[in-house]
């Protein structure tokens, strides 16, 4: 049993508690071998089954075509910052690579990619003070591809829709935002996404990619360990994998094709975000800064108008069970990241606390 507590930190998230207590139950004995899953050959014909299952899953979950492959890496979100231009090296040759800038992601993926190609902003918000959405883009024949991030995580911004870039390679940081409603993979080139909100625990790095993309000539320095190619070659298990996060990640991909998949997801939580936007905004205690075209559903970052108040309002929080409400540390203030393993019953948890904590 776990403490009745909600868990609203950004990542590593809360997993949902039926998934942890199965994993628990098969730690010890996994499927009578008498070790852990953790402690056998990932090229083992038991784990390779959990691999296979995993990726079925996610391909059903996801509706991903068959001519996309799914890849289980590893360096997080942050190395795809540099594998996705150093894989993608010989489509830049000659053009450029574009980056949509919404916050400190997407800035940090644009950085990066400037190391290994040519690459620019095509659009910005930085003028909104990344409160909305970038109003104009600047598309041209020139770019090898278009880089954005679906969902700010630390600036609480999400696109509602998949941004219309004609034929240019569309690819996604899905971290925050990936399997919390459907999406239609065949719109981007690449997606990926650092584990640890909706996927399971940190340590796995999912990449989707369209396979002619493959053929890409990549950068003379990238590393094996990084080559998508070489991955997709070796059913990534080109080296040792994260095999227990992969094992995880699979129980929850099961746990959410049983809770009815990502459409049942999406409605969850749109209805959760719903639900505390409304509260902050009739609120004349709390305040939530972001355009509500632009609001996420995942993370919600929210700023007591009184801000000297802010600990004391943390500590309330806490003392009522409702942990790491912090917000990130470059921007203060709170947030409550509600991802998919976070309840219904959560939200209202934290709408009474709210409540109660205006109140005192
Ligand atoms: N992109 C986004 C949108 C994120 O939320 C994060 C992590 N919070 C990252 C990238 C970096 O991920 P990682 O720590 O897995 O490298």
């Amino acid at each position: 049993m776990r403490s009745q507590t909600y868990n609203f930190c950004s990542g590593p998230a809360t997993l949902p508690t039926a998934v942890l207590s199965k994993a628990q139950a098969e730690l010890l004995d996994w499927q009578k071998m008498g070790v852990s899953i953790m402690e056998i050959s990932h090229r083992s014909p038991e784990f390779t089954a959990v691999a296979k299952k995993a990726e079925q899953s996610l391909r059903q979950l996801m509706s991903i075509p068959d001519d996309y492959a799914v890849l289980f890496m590893q360096g997080g979100a942050t190395q795809q910052f540099s594998g996705v231009p150093m894989n993608f090296f010989g489509l830049c040759e000659g053009k450029q690579a574009g980056y949509v800038d919404t916050g400190i992601w997407s800035r940090k993926a644009l950085d990066e990619a400037g190391r290994y190609v040519d690459a620019r902003l095509v659009a910005s918000s930085k003028d909104s003070n990344y409160t909305r959405l970038p109003e104009s883009w600047a598309l041209d024949e020139k770019l090898a591809y278009v880089h954005y991030t679906p969902n700010e995580t630390i600036g609480g911004v999400e696109f509602p829709h998949i941004p219309d870039v004609g034929d240019i390679p569309l690819i996604a940081d899905m971290s925050s935002t990936i399997l919390s409603r459907p999406i239609d993979v065949s719109k981007f080139a690449l997606i990926y996404a650092g584990a640890q909100k909706n996927i399971g625990p940190a340590g796995l790095t999912l990449v989707i990619v369209r396979r002619d993309l493959l053929d890409a000539t990549p950068h003379s320095a990238l590393p094996p360990t990084m080559n998508y190619r070489l991955f997709d070659e070796n059913d990534s298990m080109l080296n040792t994998p994260p095999t227990f996060g992969w094992y995880l990640a699979w129980l929850i991909f099961d746990w959410l094709i049983e809770a009815g998949g990502l459409t049942a997801m999406g409605e969850v939580n749109s209805r959760k975000s719903a639900r505390l936007y409304n509260y902050l905004d009739a609120s004349d205690v709390y305040h939530n800064p972001i355009h509500p075209e632009a609001r996420s559903w995942m993370n919600v970052p929210f700023v007591l108008k009184d801000e000297s108040r802010n600990a004391a309002f943390l500590k309330f929080a806490e003392e009522h069970g409702l942990l790491n409400l912090k917000g990130h540390r470059s921007v203060g203030g709170m947030r409550a990241s509600l991802y998919n393993a976070m309840p219904e019953a959560g939200v209202d948890a934290l709408i009474d606390v709210l409540t109660k904590f205006a109140e005192s």
